[in-house]
């Protein structure tokens, strides 16, 4: 059985929920700096207008706690909505209640209203069962779209209980549907040898999915700061670097699971560029792996030797999925590493899939993002796709 898409639910005259991910950049005056994830969504809001239903948004947009702060307020995103779709984008000051529901019934077919953040609300993020935030949303709707992959992963009332009220018209829309189209061939990608690079700071985020991609993938190429606790468990001196002191064993049975045989081959850097001083105004140093980074020195990104062993083994790949960069890639003296590895994939005629906002910027900043198979929207959303082959939110939705 698959999942109902939005092309299979009725909408002329409906009143269509849909919950987006405006959760944007924003600068201090609160102007929107990166608008990329209201462009996502445009092609599914355009379907609905076209197609005569009354199109009611809902998003999230920061961390206001479960209370009403209007420094997270959606108001600056209908405007941008509203030029982007040379139409007028109504919004309404709360997500729920009566002054929602006359927001909602003043609506036209071909009409879009953004409600205010969902996150004002206590139980978006901390639903109760029977919720009755979940079923107040609910009564705004005739038909749920969920667009909003990236949050997909959240157990999250507006993800996970409301699309429950919507028996049957419970549908993904065209970003989610082309997220998990993808996301399921490369689980099941006969494109092999399969590579995964996995970058970042933090091996606690990634640990799971390092164990659940060893039996997926035939290598992984580890960089980025989450090189260091694995280089540590090998008995590498790593100086100053970032070391999970306490996932220091952890890492190192999976390289012995690996070392056996047990899964995929990992491969770590075998040099680094180390600085005394993580923000560039510092002493830089080549560092082989045989003599280890100095103390007082942190590893701040993978070195040449390492970039041309990755590279040359990228070249053997049929398939490549990459989250994470391989160093402090915002500090321009750091981002080599990165951005020679982004540009290797890019001249590949592989299957090259992206996840995550740090990948994807870096994969902009290289300016290379029309050579990537796919890019996904959703950092951890794509990261536990991988894992289970599902997401909360992909399970909510009808099923055909
Ligand atoms: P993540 O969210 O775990 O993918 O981490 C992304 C962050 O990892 C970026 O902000 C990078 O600056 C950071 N990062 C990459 N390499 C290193 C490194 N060697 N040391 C510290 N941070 C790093």
């Amino acid at each position: 059985m698959g999942k109902l898409f939005l092309k299979g639910l009725e909408l002329v005259g409906k009143r269509v929920l849909m919950r987006v991910d405006f959760n944007v950049p924003q600068d201090q005056n609160r102007d929107i700096t990166d608008d990329t994830r209201i462009k996502a969504t445009l092609p599914s809001i355009r379907y609905v207008l076209e197609n005569q239903g009354k199109l009611i948004l809902l998003s999230h947009l920061g961390r206001p706690k479960g209370k009403k702060d209007l420094k997270f307020s959606l108001r600056k995103i209908a405007l941008r909505l509203s030029e982007l779709l040379k139409k007028p984008v109504s919004f309404c000051e709360d997500c729920i209640g009566e002054k929602a529901q006359l927001a909602v019934d003043r609506l036209n077919p071909g009409d879009v209203l953004l409600l205010e953040n969902l996150r004002f609300y206590d139980e978006e993020e901390h639903p109760k069962t029977n919720s009755s935030f979940a079923k107040n949303l609910a009564s705004l709707g005739d038909v749920f779209v969920n667009e909003a992959f990236s949050n997909s992963h959240r157990p999250h009332a507006s993800i996970v209980l409301l699309p429950k009220y919507f028996k049957g018209k419970a549908a993904a829309g065209f970003l989610m549907e082309k997220e998990i189209k993808a996301l399921s061939d490369l689980i099941s990608t006969k494109k092999r040898p399969f590579y995964a690079i996995i970058g970042g700071a933090k091996v606690s985020n990634k640990l799971e999915m390092i164990k659940s991609l060893a039996k997926k993938a035939d290598v992984i190429l580890i960089g980025g700061g989450m090189a260091y606790t694995f280089l540590k468990a090998e008995g590498f001196l790593v100086g100053s670097s970032l070391v999970e002191e306490n996932l220091v064993s952890e890492a190192k049975n999976i390289l012995e699971n690996a070392k056996n045989k047990q899964g995929a081959t990992i491969f770590l850097p075998i040099d680094h560029l180390a600085s005394d001083d993580l923000k560039g105004n510092g002493k830089t140093l080549i560092c082989s792996q045989d003599d280890g980074i100095p103390a007082g020195y942190y590893g701040v990104d993978i070195g040449p030797s390492t970039i041309s062993f990755f590279s040359d083994q990228l070249k053997n790949s049929k398939t490549v999925f990459w989250n994470g960069p391989l160093g402090i890639f915002e500090v321009p003296k750091f981002a080599k590493g990165t951005m020679s590895i982004a540009k290797v994939l890019a001249s590949l005629k592989i299957d090259s899939f992206v996840g995550g906002g740090d990948s994807i910027a870096a994969i902009n900043q290289a300016g290379v993002r029309d050579k990537i198979y796919h890019i996904s929207t959703g950092g951890g959303a794509s990261l536990e796709y991988l894992e289970n082959g599902t997401l909360p939110g992909i399970e909510a939705l009808s099923t055909t």
